[in-house]
């Protein structure tokens, strides 16, 4: 019968039904970092329990690390103390652990790409949202909680639902400007922030075909944000030429293996899905947020729409009928496991160069990895950035989320390459958070405030 990748990768994971209804699944790889592992340790020590499969299972310290002054130890006790905690349990439970001074070090869903650990086919699992990330390698991936990482920890497995599927085709090109975090918030905003709730997403069609692994982990990691469980794309040559040689990848013969293995767990040409939608490249625009869930984003040019009585126009100071066009800026932030990779900062210094950060604007960029920032500096990027007024950091989740030293202040307004513009999310409770593009982001740091990126960039139409 034919089938999809979910149901492929689903079936020979599943150990058996349990009396709950529930799957037991069997987790083919674990990533873990500091922030939803230190109770769960505690659980094991008390139950006298071992981690199942220590060689599964994969940790690097991203939340909390500082991106300025990583010498140990961190002025932040508690970044300091979660830090060592995990270091204590990876050594105690022979656990590989990337900590902040290592080549490997950065963002749990960048590095897990990055080092050829996340492969067609696999169950992932790891205590943060945005592990859908993974599924832009053909991966099935669960964000999971702090109990369900104790769970894989003591078994390797996870007691699930089965889901649906969604398949979200998207045709054509995008124009110049467009970039694979609009084609997201376009898909969110039309499908709703809960409208994959019991879902998993199978993204596919011609533009996403034409996408490279990175642009497919935009996509694929904001799918949480639409309420889906899990977001992939179907493993094609793309995956396979950014899996080899890298280190974890199977190499020599053993990768040829893999790949004729990594084509069959595609789904079938004539596979049913629950749902399937439809969605027009060319008709996409430069987007924005404009609310307090990444569902109410807007074309940077087009009113905002909506019920004038939700709290999220109070909050964000927008009217209906306004435009976030214009919208002054205080803070830019590049990074994030959504647009922290290297092609992402490549699109943000191709607007940044020639350029200075208007004056009012604090403006950051922060790489996803070591891998990345080094790959950077190799180009050079870093200079253009730092020329044109940017603050170059170390790799970390930064100004994603407050839990570490980069934080709004206040009612600052930032424009965010990030993936979360919930009310607190990057820090300040009172902060203001617009979701956009790198490419956005820079060409707002230039201007101060929010412009239309295609203004900036030669041959676009604006
Ligand atoms: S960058 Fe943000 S969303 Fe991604 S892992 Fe870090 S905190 Fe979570």
């Amino acid at each position: 019968m034919a089938e999809t990748l979910f149901q492929k990768v689903w079936n020979s994971h599943a150990v058996r039904t349990l009396p709950s209804g529930q799957t037991q699944l069997f987790v083919g790889l674990h990533l873990i970092h500091e922030v939803t592992t230190p109770q769960a340790f505690d659980m094991l020590r008390r139950h006298g329990w071992r981690v199942a499969f220590p060689d599964r299972t994969f940790a690097t310290i991203d939340h909390i690390v500082p991106t300025t002054r990583r010498e140990r130890p961190f002025l932040d006790v508690t970044a300091e103390e979660m830090t060592a905690a995990l270091e204590r349990n990876c050594r105690d439970f022979g656990i590989t652990l990337w900590p902040p001074d290592d080549e490997n070090q950065g963002i749990v869903h960048v590095i897990g790409p990055e080092l050829g650990l996340t492969q067609p086919g696999m169950t992932i699992a790891c205590g943060d949202s945005h592990t859908s990330t993974h599924g832009a390698l053909g991966a099935v991936a669960f964000g999971i909680g702090t109990s369900q990482v104790r769970d894989v920890l003591a078994s390797q497995c996870l007691a699930l639902d089965p889901l649906k599927v969604r398949r979200i085709d998207v045709h054509g090109r995008l124009n110049l400007g467009v970039y694979a975090k609009d084609v997201i918030l376009t898909i969110i905003r039309r499908l709703g922030v809960e409208g994959g709730v019991g879902f998993a997403y199978e993204y596919g069609g011609s533009t996403i075909d034409a996408m490279t692994i990175d642009e497919r982990m935009t996509i694929c990691n904001m799918s949480i944000e639409g309420g889906a469980r899990a977001g992939y794309v179907n493993p094609d040559e793309t995956t396979f030429a950014f899996l080899r040689g890298r280190r974890y990848a199977p190499a020599g013969a053993a990768f040829d293996r893999a790949v004729a293995w990594w084509r069959t767990i595609a789904s079938d040409a004539n596979a049913a899905y629950d749902d399937t939608v439809r969605f027009d490249a060319a008709s996409m625009e430069p987007t924005v947020t404009w609310g307090i869930n990444p569902g109410q984003s807007v074309g940077v040019n087009e009113p905002i729409e909506g019920d004038p009585g939700d709290e999220a126009f109070a909050f964000m100071d927008f009217r209906p009928g306004a435009r976030v066009a214009g919208t002054k800026i205080d803070v830019a932030f590049i990074g994030s496991c959504t647009n922290g990779r290297l092609s992402d900062l490549e699109a943000a210094v191709d607007i940044v160069r020639g350029h200075r950060v208007a004056p009012h604007v604090r403006a950051l960029v922060v790489p996803g990895s070591q891998a990345v920032r080094r790959a950077a500096e190799a180009r050079g990027l870093h200079e253009v950035f730092i020329d044109a007024g940017f603050e170059w950091r170390g790799a970390g989740c930064s100004m994603c989320l407050g839990m570490n030293t980069d934080r709004l202040e206040g009612r600052q307004i930032s424009a965010s390459s990030s993936n979360r513009n919930f009310k607190g999310r990057q820090g300040s409770p009172t902060g203001r958070t617009l979701l956009m593009s790198p490419a956005m982001v820079a060409a707002a740091a230039i201007a101060g405030e929010v412009v239309d990126v295609r203004t900036m960039l030669a041959g676009a139409p604006a």
